[in-house]
């Protein structure tokens, strides 16, 4: 059985997610955020194996974490992202803008495309390319879990920013729309800051859309 996890780190309030499977303990965390100690400890607490790191966005504080726990990690992971993220990656996830200063992270090992199947235990995740926050903004569906990793792309009552570098309000729409509304109601979404909601919750009561 597949079960998640989600931890608030950091100074943005950022959801980290460990996703992991009881029998085969391999887990994977969804965006790295700042102050990423706790998802360190967990995994050892809880002898889990870290396979695969998947963020949502190339933006610094959905993959801050990264470097710690490569330093902190025995086992190899891949990193998946994006390729229309990995400019923005490269340019420090617009931690320039905010802080005045770089982020010097290894680059991604895996590549995500619209559509493909990750595997864990039994537990699949379908990305579902959802620009708009940001080019290369994904999705991460889990249909039997019946929720939805939107990261920065849709939230409770609210909608990522489009004003940053590469943002697009009509693209933002479209995602939203196109790729998250047309899940069944009932699916969790699980966003990269705040609380949960639901496909259905945000049809009804987003005021943006
Ligand atoms: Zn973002
Ligand atoms: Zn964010």
């Amino acid at each position: 059985m597949t079960i998640n996890q989600t931890f608030v780190l950091g100074p943005i309030e950022n959801n980290s997610y460990v996703l992991y499977d009881e029998n085969s303990r391999q887990a994977w965390i969804i965006d790295p955020a700042m102050e990423p100690a706790p998802l360190v400890d967990f995994l050892e607490k809880h002898q889990f194996t870290l396979e695969k790191l998947l963020i949502t966005h190339g933006h610094f504080d959905h993959y801050y974490g990264l470097p710690y726990l490569q330093k902190m990690l025995t086992t190899p992971f891949d990193v998946y992202l994006h390729p229309e993220d990995l400019a923005l990656w490269q340019s420090g996830g617009g931690a320039r803008h905010f802080w005045g200063q770089s982020l010097e992270v290894p680059k991604p090992t895996k590549l995500l495309t619209d559509g493909a199947r990750l595997s864990l235990g039994e537990t699949e995740l379908i990305v579902l390319h959802t620009p708009g926050h940001s080019p290369g903004s994904v999705t991460f569906y889990c249909p039997s879990m019946a929720t939805a990793y939107c990261g920065d792309l849709i939230f409770f009552h609210g909608i990522g920013r489009t004003d940053l570098d590469g943002g697009s309000f009509t693209d933002i729409q479209t995602s939203i729309q196109q790729k998250i509304f047309t899940l069944p109601e009932n699916v969790t979404l699980l966003p990269g800051h705040g609380p949960a909601t639901t496909v259905g919750e945000e049809i009804n009561n987003n005021p943006y859309l």
